[in-house]
Protein backbone atom coordinates (compact mmCIF):
# COMPACT_ATOMS: atom_id res chain seq x y z
CA UNK A 1 0.00 0.00 0.00
CA UNK A 2 1.45 2.99 -1.24
CA UNK A 3 1.42 5.89 1.78
CA UNK A 4 -0.73 8.65 1.64
CA UNK A 5 0.16 10.69 5.09
CA UNK A 6 -1.17 14.07 5.75
CA UNK A 7 1.35 16.66 6.52
CA UNK A 8 1.23 18.67 9.45
CA UNK A 9 1.90 22.12 8.57
CA UNK A 10 1.75 24.37 11.40
CA UNK A 11 2.89 27.20 9.19
CA UNK A 12 -0.39 26.57 6.85
CA UNK A 13 -4.14 27.12 8.39
CA UNK A 14 -7.42 25.07 7.79
CA UNK A 15 -10.92 26.67 9.37
CA UNK A 16 -14.48 26.62 10.29
CA UNK A 17 -16.91 28.99 8.89
CA UNK A 18 -17.09 32.24 10.94
CA UNK A 19 -20.04 33.92 12.09
CA UNK A 20 -20.12 37.16 11.23
CA UNK A 21 -19.55 39.96 14.07
CA UNK A 22 -22.21 41.29 15.93
CA UNK A 23 -22.38 44.80 14.86
CA UNK A 24 -22.16 47.56 17.65
CA UNK A 25 -25.13 48.30 19.84
CA UNK A 26 -24.04 52.05 19.49
CA UNK A 27 -23.44 53.70 16.46
CA UNK A 28 -20.19 55.62 15.86
CA UNK A 29 -19.85 59.01 15.56
CA UNK A 30 -19.17 60.71 12.45
CA UNK A 31 -15.50 61.52 12.04
CA UNK A 32 -16.00 64.93 11.02
CA UNK A 33 -18.45 65.31 14.18
CA UNK A 34 -15.84 63.35 16.32
CA UNK A 35 -13.40 66.14 14.93
CA UNK A 36 -15.28 68.87 15.50
CA UNK A 37 -16.16 67.65 18.90
CA UNK A 38 -12.27 67.41 19.64
CA UNK A 39 -11.68 70.45 17.96
CA UNK A 40 -14.29 72.68 20.55
CA UNK A 41 -12.65 70.53 23.73
CA UNK A 42 -9.41 71.78 22.75
CA UNK A 43 -10.14 75.48 22.19
CA UNK A 44 -13.65 75.45 24.69
CA UNK A 45 -14.87 78.85 23.44
CA UNK A 46 -16.67 80.65 25.77
CA UNK A 47 -19.70 81.11 23.29
CA UNK A 48 -19.82 77.22 22.64
CA UNK A 49 -22.23 76.11 20.32
CA UNK A 50 -22.56 72.52 19.90
CA UNK A 51 -22.79 71.05 16.11
CA UNK A 52 -26.47 70.29 15.46
CA UNK A 53 -26.85 66.76 16.17
CA UNK A 54 -24.79 66.59 19.53
CA UNK A 55 -26.71 69.82 20.44
CA UNK A 56 -30.06 67.34 19.58
CA UNK A 57 -28.79 64.91 21.99
CA UNK A 58 -27.60 67.70 24.40
CA UNK A 59 -30.95 69.03 24.73
CA UNK A 60 -32.97 65.42 24.95
CA UNK A 61 -30.46 64.85 28.11
CA UNK A 62 -31.15 68.33 29.70
CA UNK A 63 -34.76 67.53 29.18
CA UNK A 64 -35.07 63.94 30.66
CA UNK A 65 -33.24 65.65 33.61
CA UNK A 66 -35.32 68.51 33.31
CA UNK A 67 -38.55 66.07 34.12
CA UNK A 68 -36.90 63.59 36.44
CA UNK A 69 -35.76 67.27 38.84
CA UNK A 70 -39.62 68.14 38.27
CA UNK A 71 -40.99 65.21 39.29
CA UNK A 72 -38.50 65.05 42.38
CA UNK A 73 -39.45 68.82 43.17
CA UNK A 74 -42.82 69.07 43.17
CA UNK A 75 -43.33 68.32 46.61
CA UNK A 76 -41.00 70.55 47.78
CA UNK A 77 -42.14 73.19 45.37
CA UNK A 78 -45.61 72.57 46.72
CA UNK A 79 -44.67 72.43 50.41
CA UNK A 80 -42.63 76.56 49.77
CA UNK A 81 -46.08 77.38 48.36
CA UNK A 82 -48.19 76.29 51.05
CA UNK A 83 -45.34 77.90 53.28
CA UNK A 84 -44.85 81.44 51.68
CA UNK A 85 -48.77 81.30 51.77
CA UNK A 86 -49.12 80.69 55.48
CA UNK A 87 -46.03 82.78 56.31
CA UNK A 88 -47.75 85.71 54.59
CA UNK A 89 -51.21 85.49 55.90
CA UNK A 90 -50.05 84.97 59.55
CA UNK A 91 -47.74 88.27 59.08
CA UNK A 92 -49.99 90.38 56.53
CA UNK A 93 -53.15 89.19 57.43
CA UNK A 94 -53.94 92.28 59.37
CA UNK A 95 -52.67 95.48 59.30
CA UNK A 96 -52.52 96.25 55.72
CA UNK A 97 -54.81 98.06 53.50
CA UNK A 98 -57.74 95.98 52.61
CA UNK A 99 -56.25 96.48 49.05
CA UNK A 100 -53.04 95.21 49.62
CA UNK A 101 -54.62 92.15 51.27
CA UNK A 102 -56.93 91.74 47.99
CA UNK A 103 -53.98 91.95 45.77
CA UNK A 104 -51.63 89.43 48.31
CA UNK A 105 -54.86 86.82 48.25
CA UNK A 106 -55.54 86.88 44.26
CA UNK A 107 -51.82 86.96 43.79
CA UNK A 108 -51.14 83.42 45.73
CA UNK A 109 -54.21 82.05 44.04
CA UNK A 110 -52.99 82.86 40.60
CA UNK A 111 -49.39 81.59 41.89
CA UNK A 112 -51.05 78.35 42.81
CA UNK A 113 -52.73 77.48 40.23
CA UNK A 114 -49.56 78.35 37.69
CA UNK A 115 -47.77 76.53 39.50
CA UNK A 116 -50.52 73.50 39.30
CA UNK A 117 -50.56 74.03 35.85
CA UNK A 118 -46.92 73.37 35.72
CA UNK A 119 -46.93 70.20 37.73
CA UNK A 120 -49.56 67.94 36.79
CA UNK A 121 -48.31 67.86 32.73
CA UNK A 122 -45.40 66.19 33.85
CA UNK A 123 -47.22 63.30 35.26
CA UNK A 124 -48.80 62.45 32.01
CA UNK A 125 -46.32 61.32 28.73
CA UNK A 126 -48.58 64.43 26.48
CA UNK A 127 -47.66 66.87 28.46
CA UNK A 128 -44.06 66.01 28.72
CA UNK A 129 -44.19 66.21 25.25
CA UNK A 130 -44.81 69.90 25.39
CA UNK A 131 -43.03 70.14 28.60
CA UNK A 132 -40.48 73.42 27.28
CA UNK A 133 -42.86 75.65 26.00
CA UNK A 134 -45.43 75.26 28.98
CA UNK A 135 -42.50 76.29 31.32
CA UNK A 136 -41.83 78.58 28.95
CA UNK A 137 -45.03 80.39 29.41
CA UNK A 138 -45.75 79.65 32.72
CA UNK A 139 -42.52 81.01 34.17
CA UNK A 140 -43.06 84.39 32.45
CA UNK A 141 -46.18 84.88 33.43
CA UNK A 142 -45.11 84.08 36.78
CA UNK A 143 -42.03 85.97 37.14
CA UNK A 144 -44.37 88.95 35.63
CA UNK A 145 -46.74 88.79 38.04
CA UNK A 146 -44.19 89.19 40.76
CA UNK A 147 -42.13 91.89 39.20
CA UNK A 148 -45.83 94.02 38.95
CA UNK A 149 -46.35 93.35 42.39
CA UNK A 150 -43.68 94.67 44.56
CA UNK A 151 -44.47 97.91 42.46
CA UNK A 152 -48.49 97.97 43.36
CA UNK A 153 -47.92 97.29 47.08
CA UNK A 154 -48.67 99.97 49.49
CA UNK A 155 -47.17 98.34 52.56
CA UNK A 156 -43.20 98.68 52.47
CA UNK A 157 -42.99 95.27 54.41
CA UNK A 158 -45.69 93.10 51.81
CA UNK A 159 -43.61 94.60 48.95
CA UNK A 160 -40.18 93.85 50.10
CA UNK A 161 -41.33 89.96 50.83
CA UNK A 162 -43.23 90.50 47.28
CA UNK A 163 -39.38 91.28 46.07
CA UNK A 164 -37.80 88.40 47.61
CA UNK A 165 -40.45 85.98 46.34
CA UNK A 166 -39.43 87.21 42.84
CA UNK A 167 -35.61 86.51 43.55
CA UNK A 168 -36.59 83.24 44.51
CA UNK A 169 -38.74 82.52 41.67
CA UNK A 170 -35.88 83.86 39.68
CA UNK A 171 -33.37 81.11 41.11
CA UNK A 172 -35.89 78.48 40.87
CA UNK A 173 -36.46 79.21 36.88
CA UNK A 174 -33.20 80.07 35.54
CA UNK A 175 -31.02 77.39 37.56
CA UNK A 176 -33.46 74.74 38.72
CA UNK A 177 -35.78 74.01 35.41
CA UNK A 178 -32.21 73.55 33.25
CA UNK A 179 -33.54 75.30 30.55
CA UNK A 180 -31.08 76.80 28.04
CA UNK A 181 -29.34 79.90 28.81
CA UNK A 182 -30.80 81.62 26.08
CA UNK A 183 -34.16 80.33 26.29
CA UNK A 184 -33.89 81.40 29.86
CA UNK A 185 -32.72 84.90 29.36
CA UNK A 186 -35.99 85.46 27.11
CA UNK A 187 -38.20 84.42 29.36
CA UNK A 188 -36.18 87.23 31.99
CA UNK A 189 -36.33 89.40 29.28
CA UNK A 190 -39.83 89.07 28.53
CA UNK A 191 -41.33 88.89 32.05
CA UNK A 192 -39.50 92.48 32.53
CA UNK A 193 -41.02 93.85 29.72
CA UNK A 194 -44.58 92.92 30.27
CA UNK A 195 -44.32 93.51 33.64
CA UNK A 196 -42.89 97.89 33.02
CA UNK A 197 -45.60 97.29 30.13
CA UNK A 198 -48.08 96.68 32.76
CA UNK A 199 -47.46 98.85 35.15
CA UNK A 200 -47.39 101.31 32.50
CA UNK A 201 -50.44 100.72 30.64
CA UNK A 202 -52.57 98.82 32.36
CA UNK A 203 -51.96 99.63 36.14
CA UNK A 204 -50.86 103.22 35.47
CA UNK A 205 -47.85 103.37 38.01
CA UNK A 206 -44.28 104.58 37.33
CA UNK A 207 -42.07 101.78 37.91
CA UNK A 208 -39.80 102.08 40.40
CA UNK A 209 -36.78 101.55 38.50
CA UNK A 210 -34.54 101.16 41.37
CA UNK A 211 -36.44 98.35 43.32
CA UNK A 212 -36.99 96.87 40.25
CA UNK A 213 -32.96 97.18 39.97
CA UNK A 214 -32.31 95.39 43.09
CA UNK A 215 -35.28 92.49 43.12
CA UNK A 216 -35.49 91.55 39.40
CA UNK A 217 -32.53 92.94 36.57
CA UNK A 218 -29.92 92.58 39.05
CA UNK A 219 -31.17 88.48 40.38
CA UNK A 220 -31.79 87.96 36.82
CA UNK A 221 -28.14 88.62 35.68
CA UNK A 222 -26.06 87.23 38.08
CA UNK A 223 -28.36 83.64 37.92
CA UNK A 224 -28.25 84.25 34.06
CA UNK A 225 -24.14 84.19 34.55
CA UNK A 226 -24.31 80.97 36.41
CA UNK A 227 -26.74 79.12 34.40
CA UNK A 228 -24.43 79.96 31.41
CA UNK A 229 -21.72 78.75 33.17
CA UNK A 230 -23.27 75.63 34.37
CA UNK A 231 -24.53 75.07 30.95
CA UNK A 232 -21.16 75.53 28.87
CA UNK A 233 -19.59 72.54 31.86
CA UNK A 234 -22.61 70.36 30.59
CA UNK A 235 -22.22 71.00 27.33
CA UNK A 236 -18.34 69.91 28.09
CA UNK A 237 -18.95 66.92 30.25
CA UNK A 238 -21.55 66.11 27.29
CA UNK A 239 -18.90 66.33 24.48
CA UNK A 240 -16.18 64.28 26.45
CA UNK A 241 -18.68 61.43 27.38
CA UNK A 242 -19.76 61.40 23.61
CA UNK A 243 -16.00 60.91 22.87
CA UNK A 244 -15.27 57.96 25.49
CA UNK A 245 -18.41 56.45 24.59
CA UNK A 246 -17.26 56.58 20.57
CA UNK A 247 -13.60 55.38 21.74
CA UNK A 248 -14.65 52.72 23.52
CA UNK A 249 -17.19 51.70 20.74
CA UNK A 250 -14.27 51.90 18.48
CA UNK A 251 -12.19 50.03 20.36
CA UNK A 252 -14.75 47.15 20.77
CA UNK A 253 -15.18 46.98 16.93
CA UNK A 254 -11.34 46.85 16.43
CA UNK A 255 -10.91 43.98 19.15
CA UNK A 256 -13.65 42.18 17.49
CA UNK A 257 -11.85 42.91 13.72
CA UNK A 258 -8.88 41.62 15.57
CA UNK A 259 -10.38 38.56 16.93
CA UNK A 260 -12.02 37.60 14.00
CA UNK A 261 -8.61 37.81 11.96
CA UNK A 262 -7.33 35.40 14.67
CA UNK A 263 -9.86 32.71 14.12
CA UNK A 264 -9.92 33.48 10.46
CA UNK A 265 -7.75 32.05 7.45
CA UNK A 266 -7.61 35.22 5.15
CA UNK A 267 -7.45 33.17 1.98
CA UNK A 268 -10.87 30.97 1.84
CA UNK A 269 -12.70 33.18 4.69
CA UNK A 270 -13.37 30.08 6.81
CA UNK A 271 -11.61 28.83 10.00
CA UNK A 272 -8.41 29.02 10.68
CA UNK A 273 -6.49 25.71 11.92
CA UNK A 274 -6.00 27.11 15.35
CA UNK A 275 -10.06 27.78 15.53
CA UNK A 276 -10.62 24.63 14.19
CA UNK A 277 -8.07 22.69 17.25
CA UNK A 278 -9.90 24.61 20.30
CA UNK A 279 -13.71 23.91 18.16
CA UNK A 280 -12.67 20.04 17.90
CA UNK A 281 -11.28 19.89 21.48
CA UNK A 282 -14.63 21.79 22.56
CA UNK A 283 -17.11 19.69 20.33
CA UNK A 284 -15.51 16.61 21.52
CA UNK A 285 -16.00 17.05 24.90
CA UNK A 286 -19.36 18.48 24.29
CA UNK A 287 -20.28 15.24 22.88
CA UNK A 288 -18.70 13.01 25.00
CA UNK A 289 -20.94 14.38 27.87
CA UNK A 290 -23.77 13.76 25.57
CA UNK A 291 -22.88 10.67 24.39
CA UNK A 292 -23.43 12.08 20.98
CA UNK A 293 -21.31 11.26 17.91
CA UNK A 294 -19.18 13.60 15.87
CA UNK A 295 -18.39 13.66 12.36
CA UNK A 296 -14.91 14.68 10.72
CA UNK A 297 -14.31 15.47 6.38
CA UNK A 298 -11.22 15.64 5.83
CA UNK A 299 -10.84 16.65 2.09
CA UNK A 300 -8.18 17.41 -0.38
CA UNK A 301 -7.66 19.19 -3.80
CA UNK A 302 -7.03 16.20 -6.21
CA UNK A 303 -3.81 16.88 -8.42
CA UNK A 304 -3.38 20.42 -7.08
CA UNK A 305 -0.17 20.83 -7.55
CA UNK A 306 -0.42 20.51 -11.41
CA UNK A 307 -3.01 23.26 -10.71
CA UNK A 308 -0.49 25.62 -10.00
CA UNK A 309 1.94 24.43 -12.23
CA UNK A 310 -0.24 25.04 -15.31
CA UNK A 311 -2.13 28.06 -13.95
CA UNK A 312 -0.15 30.15 -11.58
CA UNK A 313 -0.33 29.96 -7.68
CA UNK A 314 -2.46 33.27 -8.12
CA UNK A 315 -5.37 30.99 -9.80
CA UNK A 316 -4.25 28.64 -7.02
CA UNK A 317 -5.16 30.80 -4.14
CA UNK A 318 -8.66 32.31 -6.60
CA UNK A 319 -9.48 28.02 -6.92
CA UNK A 320 -8.84 27.80 -2.80
CA UNK A 321 -11.30 30.94 -2.34
CA UNK A 322 -14.02 29.73 -4.84
CA UNK A 323 -13.62 26.28 -2.80
CA UNK A 324 -13.67 27.65 0.59
CA UNK A 325 -16.88 29.56 -0.23
CA UNK A 326 -18.61 26.66 -2.00
CA UNK A 327 -17.74 24.62 1.23
CA UNK A 328 -19.27 26.94 3.76
CA UNK A 329 -22.06 27.45 1.39
CA UNK A 330 -23.25 23.58 1.47
CA UNK A 331 -23.45 23.42 5.71
CA UNK A 332 -26.55 23.81 6.44
CA UNK A 333 -26.64 23.46 9.95
CA UNK A 334 -25.35 26.60 12.45
CA UNK A 335 -23.36 24.10 14.22
CA UNK A 336 -21.08 22.55 11.41
CA UNK A 337 -17.88 23.90 10.84
CA UNK A 338 -15.87 24.46 7.61
CA UNK A 339 -12.09 25.00 8.51
CA UNK A 340 -9.03 25.17 6.13
CA UNK A 341 -6.25 22.99 7.74
CA UNK A 342 -3.48 23.91 5.29
CA UNK A 343 -2.38 24.19 2.27
CA UNK A 344 -4.92 22.68 -0.14
CA UNK A 345 -6.87 21.02 2.41
CA UNK A 346 -10.41 21.51 3.97
CA UNK A 347 -11.63 19.47 7.22
CA UNK A 348 -15.81 20.28 8.23
CA UNK A 349 -16.76 19.16 11.65
CA UNK A 350 -20.42 18.18 12.17
CA UNK A 351 -21.53 17.37 16.13
CA UNK A 352 -24.43 15.24 16.35
CA UNK A 353 -23.85 13.55 13.35
CA UNK A 354 -23.98 9.72 12.28
CA UNK A 355 -22.32 8.23 9.86
CA UNK A 356 -24.56 8.35 7.14
CA UNK A 357 -25.10 11.81 7.56
CA UNK A 358 -21.46 12.74 7.43
CA UNK A 359 -21.44 10.76 3.99
CA UNK A 360 -24.67 13.00 2.77
CA UNK A 361 -22.45 15.78 3.80
CA UNK A 362 -19.48 14.52 1.91
CA UNK A 363 -21.57 14.24 -1.38
CA UNK A 364 -23.17 17.13 -1.42
CA UNK A 365 -19.75 19.35 -0.94
CA UNK A 366 -18.21 16.77 -3.81
CA UNK A 367 -20.83 18.00 -6.02
CA UNK A 368 -20.50 21.53 -4.60
CA UNK A 369 -17.79 21.70 -5.96
CA UNK A 370 -18.11 19.69 -8.92
CA UNK A 371 -21.00 22.61 -9.67
CA UNK A 372 -18.12 25.23 -9.84
CA UNK A 373 -17.08 23.45 -13.15
CA UNK A 374 -13.34 25.31 -12.50
CA UNK A 375 -11.38 24.24 -15.44
CA UNK A 376 -8.08 22.05 -15.01
CA UNK A 377 -6.49 20.67 -17.85
CA UNK A 378 -3.91 18.85 -16.47
CA UNK A 379 -5.66 16.68 -13.81
CA UNK A 380 -6.73 12.92 -14.05
CA UNK A 381 -10.19 11.47 -14.80
CA UNK A 382 -11.74 14.41 -14.61
CA UNK A 383 -11.39 18.02 -16.66
CA UNK A 384 -12.20 20.26 -13.79
CA UNK A 385 -11.06 20.94 -10.32
CA UNK A 386 -12.52 17.84 -7.90
CA UNK A 387 -12.55 17.00 -4.00
CA UNK A 388 -11.29 14.16 -2.32
CA UNK A 389 -12.88 13.51 1.17
CA UNK A 390 -12.47 10.93 3.87
CA UNK A 391 -15.09 10.62 6.73
CA UNK A 392 -14.97 9.36 10.38
CA UNK A 393 -17.11 9.13 12.65
CA UNK A 394 -16.62 8.66 16.85
CA UNK A 395 -18.61 9.03 19.78
CA UNK A 396 -16.16 10.98 22.02
CA UNK A 397 -15.36 8.28 25.35
CA UNK A 398 -12.19 9.70 26.46
CA UNK A 399 -11.46 13.65 26.84
CA UNK A 400 -7.75 13.15 25.38
CA UNK A 401 -8.57 11.10 22.00
CA UNK A 402 -10.24 13.29 19.60
CA UNK A 403 -6.99 12.86 17.58
CA UNK A 404 -7.81 10.00 16.87
CA UNK A 405 -11.16 11.24 14.94
CA UNK A 406 -8.68 13.44 12.96
CA UNK A 407 -6.48 10.30 12.22
CA UNK A 408 -9.53 8.09 11.05
CA UNK A 409 -10.48 10.82 8.74
CA UNK A 410 -7.28 11.52 7.08
CA UNK A 411 -6.80 7.80 6.70
CA UNK A 412 -10.45 7.73 4.94
CA UNK A 413 -8.77 10.84 2.78
CA UNK A 414 -5.92 8.23 1.62
CA UNK A 415 -8.48 5.63 0.72
CA UNK A 416 -10.66 7.90 -1.35
CA UNK A 417 -6.97 9.22 -2.96
CA UNK A 418 -6.03 5.35 -3.48
CA UNK A 419 -9.32 4.70 -4.82
CA UNK A 420 -8.76 6.97 -7.59
CA UNK A 421 -9.75 10.41 -5.91
CA UNK A 422 -12.91 12.40 -6.89
CA UNK A 423 -14.66 10.64 -3.94
CA UNK A 424 -15.68 10.34 -0.63
CA UNK A 425 -14.89 7.44 1.26
CA UNK A 426 -15.74 6.17 4.53
CA UNK A 427 -12.62 5.16 7.40
CA UNK A 428 -11.44 1.30 6.88
CA UNK A 429 -13.84 -0.69 9.15
CA UNK A 430 -16.33 1.73 9.97
CA UNK A 431 -20.46 0.74 10.08
CA UNK A 432 -21.75 3.50 7.25
CA UNK A 433 -25.27 1.30 7.21
CA UNK A 434 -25.60 0.83 3.65
CA UNK A 435 -23.50 3.86 2.09
CA UNK A 436 -19.79 2.38 1.74
CA UNK A 437 -18.74 5.84 -0.01
CA UNK A 438 -19.51 7.08 -3.77
CA UNK A 439 -17.26 8.04 -6.54
CA UNK A 440 -17.98 10.34 -8.83
CA UNK A 441 -20.41 9.08 -10.84
CA UNK A 442 -22.37 8.18 -7.47
CA UNK A 443 -21.25 4.32 -7.49
CA UNK A 444 -20.41 2.98 -3.93
CA UNK A 445 -17.19 2.29 -3.37
CA UNK A 446 -15.80 -0.73 -1.13
CA UNK A 447 -14.15 0.58 1.82
CA UNK A 448 -10.71 0.18 1.90
P1 LIG B 1 -3.21 14.95 -4.59
O1 LIG B 1 -4.33 14.79 -5.55
O2 LIG B 1 -2.53 13.69 -4.23
O3 LIG B 1 -3.63 15.71 -3.37
O4 LIG B 1 -2.15 15.84 -5.35
P2 LIG B 1 -1.78 17.32 -5.06
O5 LIG B 1 -0.99 17.84 -6.19
O6 LIG B 1 -3.03 18.09 -4.77
O7 LIG B 1 -0.98 17.23 -3.73
P3 LIG B 1 0.44 17.74 -3.38
O8 LIG B 1 0.59 17.58 -1.91
O9 LIG B 1 1.47 17.07 -4.22
O10 LIG B 1 0.43 19.27 -3.75
C1 LIG B 1 -0.33 20.21 -3.05
C2 LIG B 1 -0.12 21.51 -3.72
O11 LIG B 1 -0.95 22.49 -3.17
C3 LIG B 1 1.29 21.98 -3.60
C4 LIG B 1 1.21 23.44 -3.31
O12 LIG B 1 1.84 24.19 -4.30
C5 LIG B 1 -0.26 23.71 -3.38
N1 LIG B 1 -0.65 24.67 -2.36
C6 LIG B 1 -0.62 24.50 -1.02
N2 LIG B 1 -1.04 25.61 -0.42
C7 LIG B 1 -1.34 26.52 -1.38
C8 LIG B 1 -1.81 27.86 -1.39
O13 LIG B 1 -2.08 28.46 -0.38
N3 LIG B 1 -2.00 28.44 -2.59
C9 LIG B 1 -1.74 27.79 -3.75
N4 LIG B 1 -1.95 28.42 -4.89
N5 LIG B 1 -1.29 26.55 -3.78
C10 LIG B 1 -1.08 25.90 -2.62
MG1 LIG C 1 -2.70 17.84 0.23
MG1 LIG D 1 -4.16 17.63 -3.11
Amino acid sequence: MSSYTRRNRPDVTLTVTLTPPPSSSRPLLPSEEVAELRHLLDDTPALLILPTTVRQSFEQYRLRDLASYIRIGSVPLVLLYVGVVLVGTLLFGQGVSAEDSQLWRWGSIFIGLMVACGLLPVQFAAGRRYYTPLITVIATVILTKLAVMPNLLADADLSACESYLCIITLIIAVLALRLSTIRTAVICAASGMLAVTALLTGFRVTPDWGLMAYYFVCPAAVCLFVAWLQERQEKINFMQSLLLAHEAADREALNRKLDRLAHQDALSGLANRRHFDAVLAQEWERLRRTQRPLALLFMDVDHFKRYNDHYGHGAGDDCLTTIGSAIAASLLRPSDMAARYGGEEFVVLLPDTEMAGAIEVGERLLAAVDALAIPHATAQGTRHVSLSIGVAVRTPASTRDSNTLLDAADRALYAAKQAGRHRVCVEPGADTGSNTGVDANGQDLPIV
